[in-house]
C-alpha cells in the first residue's frame, strides 16, 4: 500500500489530469499539458509520451524536457531501446543508471544524454500496448515502487486519450500484418484433441471503460462490493449447473477458482487502486494490467495457471461492473471457435456449449485448467497459437485441427474440402469402431491381445465401457494431484480411488504411484532445482526419499480396494533394491491395516515400470519379485537414445521402429514370458497402429493406450496375420536400419492390415 501521502498526492494529480482531459483544445494540446503536469508532479526534468503507430513504431508525441524538435521525429521500433523494451514486454522499467543499460538507444535529436535515470511504463488499453510513458531525471534517482505504481495509474488514464482516436487516425493499422485477410495456417499445441470448423468469436470483446477518475472513492468501493457479490452468486449458479456439479476434477478446478473470488489479497489490491482516485472499473482494469505484466515474467506453469484464474476473475468482475455480461445470449454464431489470449475454466462455461466447436488460445498448457474442463466437455483445444489474435478477425472461418496441432484461418476451398472429408471419415470410422466395441481384439489367426486404457482423470473412466477396453493399464495418479491446489490428504485420496474402482465396474485398474518431477510439478511441493529434470529427483526416487507421501498413497489405495483386486506399479524403477524398498512400504501399510482390522484387498499385485534401461539388465533378479511389468516406452526410448522426449527438434530423430528398439523390447517380453510374468506396454507406441502391429509381431499381448486409440488398434488387430508378421519380423531384427517403418508398412499393405 502506498503511503498515505503517496495516494493523496496521486489523487490530486489524477484530478488535475481529469480536468485537462475534459478541457478544451486539441488532443495534442491536452497531451502536451499532461506531460508538463506529470513532470512537475513527479519532480522529473523530463516526461515524454510515445505513441504506437503503424509498423510497430513508437513515436515521440509529447515531451516536457527533451528537445521540442524531436516531437514527431523520434521514432523507435517496438523492442528498440528502453522505450521499445517497455512496449515489447508490456512492463515497467525503473533504472537509476539508464545509460549503462544494454538496451539504451541514444537519439541525439532528443538531447537526452544529460539524463541519467529513467522510469517508464506501458500505456495499455483493451489488452494492447498503445504507447509508453516515461520520466527522466538528471541525477541517478532510485524510483520507489510507489512512484512506479503512480505512473502506471496515470498511464491508464492516458490510455483513454490515446484510444480516443483523436491523436492518430483510428483507422491506422497498428499491427501491420501483410497476411491480413489471407488464408493462413498457424501452429500450436494440442491441448484437447479433435477437429472442428466454425466461425471466430474473439473471447472477451473489448470492454470500454467510460470513466476512469472517480469523484467519491467510498461510492466506488460500494460498487466494487456489489459487483463482487453479484459475481460470486453467478459463480455459485455456474457450479450448480447439472453437467458441472456431477463432480470430477473439472469440478475441483472450478471450486478452487471459486475460492479465488474470496481472495483478500486480490480484493485488497482493487481497494487500494480505488483509493488512489480511480473508478471501480479502472481499479479492476489496473489490477488486471498488473496481473498480465506479472504473468509475462512467470514461467512456472502452476503459478501461471493461478494468474490466469486471477485474470479471469478480474475480467468477470469488470463485466459485472460495466453491466456488459457477455455470454451465449449475445448473438453468437451456431459454430463458435473461441479465440482467446488465455482463458479461465469458468469463462469457457459462460458460453453456450451446444454452439462451441473449439477453443484456440495464444497461451495455455495441457494442464491448464481450461483444457481440463474442455476435455471433460469434449471440445478440441489448440494452445500456444502464437499471434492468432493479431491475425484473426471476428467472424472469420476457422478450421481447428487440434490432433495435428494446427489451425487454418480463412481456409480456402481446398482446405475446407479436405477437412470436410476428414471429418466425414472420422464420423464413419467412429461408427465403425463403435461396431467393433463388443468384438474381441483377436487376430484372424487366433492371437488375442488385451487392450487397456491409459487414464488420469475421473472423466476418462466412462471411456472404459465406451471403447470396450479390458481394464485400465495405466492410471496416472499424479494428474489428480497436479490439478488440485493443495495436497490431497488420505481421506480425499481414498474417496478418489474408490470412485475410480467403482467406475471401472470390476475391470482391473493398474494404479501407478505418483510420477512427479521432471515436467510434472506439484504446485504445493518444493521441487528442488534439477539441472537435468528428466534424470533428476522424480517418481519413485521422490517416493522413497519422502516415504510418508508414498505410504499415504499406498494406504489410500489399500483402503479403497478393500475386498477387491488391486494392482499398483512403481514408476522409474532403476534398480531392484528400489522395487524392494517400495514393496517394503506396502508391507508396512498392510501390516498396519491388519492391526487396525481393516479389510485388505482381495488380491494385491505389485509391478515395476520398465522405463530406465538399467532395469533391462536386472531382469533375472527383478522378475521373481514382481507380479507384472509395464513398459513405459516413452521414457525408455528417451533414455535409450539419450534424446529428450519433449524436444521438438528431436521428435523425428530416432524411431521407435528401429531394429535396436524392437530387439530390446522383444528380449524383455520373451524373458518375462519365460518366468510367466505378464507384461503390458503403456507408452505412446501402444496406441499407434503401425507400432502396435510391430509390438504384437515381437510378442506383446497386452497394450495400454488412450481411449481414442482403442478402436483403430482393434481394427488393425482384427485384420493382422500375426504369425506371418512374427516370422517376417524375426528376419529383420538384426538389421542396422534407422527404422523398419517402410518394411512394416509394406507388409501391412500386402496383407490388407487396417492401419
Ligand atoms: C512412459 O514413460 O512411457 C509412460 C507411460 O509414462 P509417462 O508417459 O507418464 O512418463
Ligand atoms: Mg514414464
Amino acid at each position: 500500500m502506498p503511503s498515505g501521502a503517496g495516494w493523496v498526492g496521486s489523487r490530486q494529480l489524477l484530478k488535475r489530469l481529469r480536468n485537462v482531459m475534459a478541457g478544451a483544445g486539441s488532443a495534442q494540446r491536452r497531451l502536451d499539458q499532461i506531460v508538463r503536469i506529470i513532470a512537475a508532479d513527479m519532480v522529473a526534468e523530463v516526461c515524454s509520451c510515445y505513441v504506437l503507430r503503424a509498423g510497430a513504431v513508437l513515436e515521440l508525441f509529447a515531451t516536457e524536457g527533451l528537445k521540442p524538435e524531436a516531437v514527431h521525429q523520434t521514432r523507435l521500433r517496438v523492442g528498440e531501446g528502453l522505450v521499445g523494451d517497455i512496449a515489447a514486454h508490456a512492463r515497467a522499467l525503473a533504472l537509476a543508471d539508464a545509460q549503462s543499460h544494454p538496451n539504451f538507444a541514444y537519439r541525439p535529436e532528443t538531447g537526452e544524454e544529460i539524463y541519467q535515470s529513467l522510469m517508464g511504463v506501458p500505456i495499455i488499453g483493451a489488452g494492447r500496448v498503445l504507447g509508453v510513458l516515461v520520466v527522466q531525471n538528471r541525477t541517478q534517482r532510485n524510483y520507489a515502487d510507489e512512484e512506479i505504481e503512480a505512473l502506471e495509474t496515470i498511464a491508464m488514464v492516458l490510455a483513454e486519450l490515446l484510444a480516443g482516436g483523436q491523436l492518430i487516425d483510428p483507422s491506422e493499422p497498428l499491427a501491420t500484418d501483410p497476411a491480413a485477410g489471407m488464408q493462413l495456417r498457424l501452429e500450436g499445441v494440442r491441448l484437447s484433441g479433435g477437429l472442428a470448423v466454425g466461425h471466430a468469436v474473439l473471447h472477451r470483446p473489448r470492454i470500454s471503460i467510460a470513466r476512469m477518475i472517480a469523484e467519491d472513492p467510498q461510492a466506488e468501493l460500494a460498487r466494487v462490493r456489489e459487483a463482487v457479490a453479484g459475481m460470486r452468486s453467478a459463480l455459485d449458479a455456474m457450479l450448480a449447473a447439472p453437467d458441472v456439479s456431477a463432480g470430477g476434477e473439472h469440478r475441483d478446478v472450478l471450486e478452487a477458482y471459486r475460492m479465488f473470488a474470496e481472495d483478500r489479497g486480490w480484493l485488497g489490491r482493487i481497494r487500494e487502486a480505488v483509493l488512489t482516485g480511480l473508478t471501480a472499473e479502472a481499479a479492476v482494469q489496473k489490477v488486471l494490467n498488473d496481473t498480465r505484466v506479472r504473468m509475462g515474467q512467470i514461467t512456472d506453469p502452476y503459478l501461471r495457471e493461478r494468474l490466469l484464474d486471477l485474470e479471469d476473475l478480474n475480467n468477470r468482475l469488470l463485466l459485472h461492473l460495466t453491466g456488459t455480461i457477455v455470454t451465449a445470449a449475445t448473438a453468437l454464431p451456431n459454430d463458435v471457435v473461441l479465440i482467446a489470449r488465455s482463458m479461465g475454466p469458468a469463462e469457457l462455461l459462460d458460453y453456450d456449449r451446444s454452439r462451441l466447436r473449439a477453443l484456440v488460445m495464444e497461451e495455455g498448457s495441457a494442464t491448464a485448467h481450461v483444457a481440463i474442463v474442455a476435455r471433460a466437455l469434449d471440445i478440441p483445444v489448440l494452445g500456444r497459437a502464437c499471434g492468432v489474435l493479431d491475425k484473426v478477425e471476428p467472424g472469420d472461418q476457422v478450421v481447428v485441427d487440434a490432433d495435428n496441432a494446427q489451425l487454418f484461418l480463412r481456409p480456402g476451398e481446398d482446405v475446407l474440402d479436405s477437412f470436410d472429408q476428414s471429418m466425414r471419415a472420422r464420423d464413419t470410422a467412429r461408427r465403425y469402431y463403435v461396431r467393433l466395441m463388443d468384438l474381441p481384439a483377436v487376430t484372424p489367426d487366433g492371437v488375442a491381445v488385451s487392450l487397456n486404457l491409459n487414464a488420469g482423470l475421473l472423466i476418462d473412466m466412462p471411456n472404459l465401457a465406451v471403447v470396450g477396453a479390458d481394464g485400465v493399464g495405466l492410471y496416472r495418479t499424479e494428474i489428480a494431484f497436479m490439478v488440485r491446489p493443495s495436497y490431497p490428504d488420505v481421506p480425499t485420496q481414498i474417496e478418489l480411488y474408490c470412485r475410480i474402482l467403482e467406475l471401472a465396474q470390476g475391470k482391473p485398474v493398474t494404479f501407478r504411484t505418483l510420477d512427479v518431477g521432471a515436467d510434472k510439478k506439484l504446485p504445493y511441493f518444493n521441487h528442488e532445482f534439477d539441472e537435468n529434470p528428466a534424470l533428476g529427483w522424480r517418481a519413485l526416487r521422490i517416493g522413497l526419499d519422502r516415504p510418508a507421501m508414498l505410504r499415504q498413497q499406498i494406504r489410500a489405495l489399500l483402503t479403497a480396494a478393500a475386498g477387491q483386486r488391486l494392482r499398483i506399479m512403481f514408476p522409474m524403477v532403476a534398480e531392484v533394491a528400489e522395487f524392494d524398498a517400495a514393496r517394503a512400504l506396502v508391507d508396512v501399510e498392510l501390516e498396519r491395516a491388519h492391526r487396525r482390522g481393516t479389510q485388505p484387498p482381495e488380491r494385491l499385485e505389485l509391478g515395476a515400470m520398465v522405463e530406465v534401461p538399467a532395469l533391462a539388465w536386472q531382469l533375472d533378479q527383478l522378475l521373481p519379485r514382481v507380479d507384472f511389468l509395464s513398459i513405459g516406452s516413452n521414457d525408455l526410448l528417451q533414455f535409450l537414445f539419450a534424446s529428450d522426449r519433449g524436444n521438438p527438434r528431436l521428435a523425428e530423430r530416432y524411431d521407435p521402429l528401429a531394429p535396436v528398439v524392437l530387439r530390446i523390447l522383444a528380449d524383455l517380453v520373451r524373458r518375462a514370458a519365460q518366468r510367466r510374468v505378464p507384461v503390458t506396454l503403456c507408452g505412446e507406441m501402444a496406441g499407434r497402429p503401425l507400432q502396435a502391429m510391430a509390438l504384437i509381431g515381437i510378442g506383446y499381448r497386452s497394450l495400454s493406450m488412450p481411449a481414442a486409440a482403442i478402436g483403430p488398434i482393434k481394427a488393425m488387430i482384427r485384420s493382422l496375420p500375426a504369425t506371418s508378421l512374427a516370422a517376417y519380423l524375426a528376419t529383420l531384427l538384426d538389421r542396422a536400419d534407422h527404422s523398419l517403418g517402410d518394411r512394416l508398412r509394406a507388409f501391412a499393405r500386402d496383407h490388407d492390415v487396417a492401419l
